[in-house]
């Protein structure tokens, strides 16, 4: 009885934990932009089966993406076990009915044995795949896990993330293996019945309420942790891809307001077309700080798994230059943290004396970029880093006006010849003058 107290308040404080975190997001959400119109439903679902499902994009590197879609994949059984778990928990099954070895989800039949029987081998292959990432990270020079961008702490909440997994799969074939050595009635355990050999019979109900105990606690401690880590990839990775840009990723966005003044420029006959519809007026042009940002802007930095892929790609990046795709992200991220709290409290008037450009991402890492697009088009999350880092360059081209000297140059002469070169309209022909093409 005492027991099941205690598992309804822990599942209670989990659930307001994870609850007050979540709302802070949300809030977060809802004072930025939206990034553009989210239709084509059947394309999006398209993407989550092919690129969170299907892992298109870990597979390009074979062996290791093999390996993290077999975690994915093994997830997947494990969660339906976890939830009967938290039903068994509510209904106080392994409380009070341990002797007649119920359990809540066993009237599907076949399919209880096919997930059970998938959740047992997956805990065992991700525990196998858990340690071998953890000896990746930590005693291989991999260069992908490395950079200025990554801090002491985010190496330490890597490793404590997957000694966390570690730590799940390990107590739950413990439970595992203790239910079968206490004669357990339901589910097929192929590797847990091997374990549960060597498990005494008087120790096997011991052995079982204890894993049961500290694995529920663990996922319980998970879910909350997982908002400030980098494996927060974990629940927004599926929102995050579905919230994707269809178009195609070379597709700059134009500032409709400003298309439309072009066009009446270019053309004084539109100023009597029926008027396209616009954004509203926009408060800034393009992005100082992270209020100025769009949503998939931020949960694209929620999203981050820190992997590198992006930058090891970069070509920028790759040639010595300051600029790490992943670091882009990372700023956006990192800034939003700090700011967040005062901006939900006094409005997007808020000023620190901070900004993202260039207190984080600074005017050479920018302009570094030759937005190529090979960065989004490599990262596992569908994450648009050009889009920010144009945004930035946008702020600084329109409001600061202090772009590279050449590209200053360029736009003053387009708006003054209607051209990239510093002739007036009327000399465009006198390259023709020394031709003698009349005589
Ligand atoms: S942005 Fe994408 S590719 Fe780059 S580190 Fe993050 S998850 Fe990996
Ligand atoms: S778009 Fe820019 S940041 Fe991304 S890979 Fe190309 S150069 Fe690097």
């Amino acid at each position: 009885m005492i027991a099941h107290i205690v598992f309804i308040l822990a599942t209670l404080a989990t659930i307001g934990v994870f609850a007050f975190t979540a709302s802070k997001i949300f809030a977060n959400i809802k004072m930025l932009k939206k990034p553009y119109s989210i239709s084509n439903v059947g394309e999006r679902v398209g993407l989550l089966f092919k690129v969170v499902l299907g892992q298109s994009k870990i597979f390009r590197l074979p062996l290791v993406g093999f390996m993290h879609a077999l975690v994915l994949w093994g997830f997947i059984f494990i969660l339906v076990g976890s939830l009967e778990m938290v039903l068994d928990g509510f209904i106080g099954v392994p409380f009070d009915k341990m002797a007649e070895n119920d359990r809540v989800l066993h009237f599907l039949g076949i399919v209880y044995d096919i997930i059970i029987a998938g959740g047992d081998i997956s805990a065992f292959i991700i525990l196998v795949l858990i340690i071998m990432f953890l000896v990746r990270r930590n005693l291989m020079n991999i260069k992908r896990f490395t950079g200025s961008e990554l801090r002491h702490k985010d190496h330490k909440d890597a490793t404590f993330a997957l000694f966390l997994i570690l730590m799940l799969m390990a107590s739950l074939l413990g439970m595992n293996a203790g239910y079968v050595a206490n004669k357990g009635l339901y589910g097929i355990f192929p590797v847990s019945s091997i374990i549960a050999g060597f498990i005494p019979s008087d120790a096997a109900h011991l052995i079982e309420m204890i894993s049961w105990w500290t694995h529920i606690l663990l996922i319980f401690f998970f879910a909350n942790y997982l908002p400030f880590s980098k494996h927060f990839h974990v629940f927004m990775s599926t929102p995050n891809v579905y919230f994707s840009r269809t178009e195609p990723l070379t597709k700059m966005r134009a500032m409709e307001s400003v298309t439309n003044e072009v066009k009446l420029m270019m053309d004084p006959d539109a100023a009597f077309e029926e008027p396209e519809e616009t954004d509203e007026e926009p408060e800034r042009f393009g992005m100082k700080d992270v209020e100025d940002g769009t949503w998939k802007n931020y949960i694209d930095s929620l999203t981050c798994t820190q992997c590198g892929r992006c930058t090891s790609v970069c070509p920028a990046n790759q040639t010595g230059k300051k600029l790490s795709p992943r670091k882009v992200i990372l700023d956006y991220r990192r800034r939003m943290e700090e700011k967040s709290p005062k901006l939900r409290k006094e409005g997007k008037s808020y000023d620190d004396g901070k900004a993202l450009y260039s207190d984080y991402t600074s005017f050479e890492e920018l302009w570094a970029c030759t937005t190529c697009n090979a960065c989004a088009q490599e990262c596992p999350m569908n994450i648009d880093h050009p889009s920010l880092i144009l945004e930035l360059r946008r702020y600084i081209f329109m409001e600061e006006s202090a772009a590279p000297s050449l590209i200053n140059m360029m736009s003053t002469n387009i708006e003054n010849n209607g051209a990239p070169w510093q002739y007036s309209a009327a000399d465009r022909l006198n390259w023709a003058d020394e031709l003698y093409i009349n005589e």
